[in-house]
């Protein structure tokens, strides 16, 4: 079966199995009701909320806390190449099992609660979004993509893109080396595995902008911070960065 096809059948095979079988929540195995409420209980969705402490001013790291925003110890000794990031939360309990259903069980349509909820949680950050000219999602490699049916950060810009009225740029950044998970690697092995994986195709899209790229996870941010020098080095004027959750 040809790629396309193969795509068109896992997505029609889903949307099937949503309509016949919409009756357990996927978190929780409640009985879901209301019609429309296909993948989780209205329970499980309240319980995912945006996390709130203090945080670097930079790359988003939260802090143990209240306080006053500032700058952590790792931002200080070495600026990361994007300006700012944030996540609306913390990957785990409820927003962490969402997360999972949306990348590896082909819940594409979570795409539209995570991309509603991380807007809500940030569209008051105005450092994130002052001049934002456009929206980057951290690329899938082709192989990876295929397999999947959808690259979850596109899915997440787009929403974001309807929610903000920004544009979205999708076929800027290439992913060229298909590398193993990041999650499957210890911190240096990451850093090393990023190096050289990304590329930006049309460099005229984003030439003079402050863009923001998407990404779903913020681990040890070693994606998002070769992403951004590849982008700064086609002419971007300034990246910054926005994730559901950190790790
Ligand atoms: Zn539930
Ligand atoms: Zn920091």
């Amino acid at each position: 079966m040809n790629v396309s096809l193969r795509r068109l059948f896992a997505r029609s095979a889903k949307l099937v199995e949503l309509a016949l079988f919409p009756s357990f929540c996927k978190v929780c195995r409640a009985l879901l009701e209301t019609p429309g409420e296909r993948v989780l209980c209205p329970t499980c969705l309240d319980k995912i909320r945006a996390h709130r402490s203090s945080y670097c001013l930079c790359c988003g790291r939260f802090f143990e806390g209240a306080g006053e925003p500032h700058l952590c110890l790792s931002c200080i000794k070495e600026r990361p190449p994007f300006a700012v990031h944030r996540s609306g939360g913390l990957y785990q309990g409820e927003l962490k099992d969402l997360i999972l259903l949306f990348k590896y069980r082909g819940y594409e349509i979570l795409g539209r609660p995570l991309g509603r909820f991380v807007f809500e949680s940030l569209k008051g950050e105005e450092s994130l979004w002052w001049g934002v000219e456009a929206l980057i999602p951290v690329p899938l490699h082709p192989k990876r993509k295929s397999k999947r049916g959808f690259n979850q950060a596109r899915v997440l810009a787009k929403e974001l893109s309807k929610l903000k009225g920004l544009p979205l740029e999708d076929l800027v950044l290439r992913k060229m080396k298909n590398v193993p998970p990041q999650t499957s690697l210890e911190r240096d092995e990451r850093v090393k595995s990023v190096r050289g994986v990304y590329t930006v195709l049309k460099s005229e899209k984003i030439q003079g902008k402050t863009v923001l790229l998407v990404d779903d996870v913020y681990t040890t941010g070693s994606t998002l911070k070769e992403c951004s020098r590849e982008l700064l080095r086609a002419g971007a004027k300034e990246v910054r960065a926005i994730t559901i959750a950190q790790a």
